[in-house]
């Protein structure tokens, strides 16, 4: 993927990222309850560079967006974005405007939501 198209995808998913930690932060402060939640899934999670509090009281779907966005953050970083995880191929640029941290093309996908794609 050229540079342009990575700056551009980098952009989207910071901003994305920042959405997220804002609506949640906003959420927090409104009904006033900043408990945690609990459980960790893995000590990888908690090496993440937001703080722990904020990361162990979101959501889970949150938290897996946030995670897929990190994720994605770093396939810029090593230039290996908007390649499919699974068969290598180019994701398709419309999905990726879409899901900036897809990490499969529509045709992987598709077999993952099946449950035939092993990874
Ligand atoms: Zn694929």
């Amino acid at each position: 993927m050229d540079k342009k198209s990575l700056k551009h995808f980098e952009k989207l998913l910071k901003t994305r990222r920042l959405e997220l930690q804002a609506a949640y932060l906003e959420k927090l402060s409104r009904s006033g309850d900043a408990g945690a939640d609990g459980a960790l899934d893995s000590a990888d999670e908690a090496s993440a560079n937001y703080n722990k509090e904020f990361w162990y009281s979101m959501s889970d779907t949150d938290r897996q967006i946030m995670r897929l966005i990190d994720e994605a953050l770093r396939r810029i970083a090593d230039n290996t974005f908007g390649a499919c995880a699974h068969c290598g191929k180019p994701i398709q640029k419309k999905r990726l405007e879409a899901v900036p941290w897809a990490r499969h093309c529509v045709d992987c996908e598709d077999l993952q939501e099946r449950g035939r794609l092993e990874e």
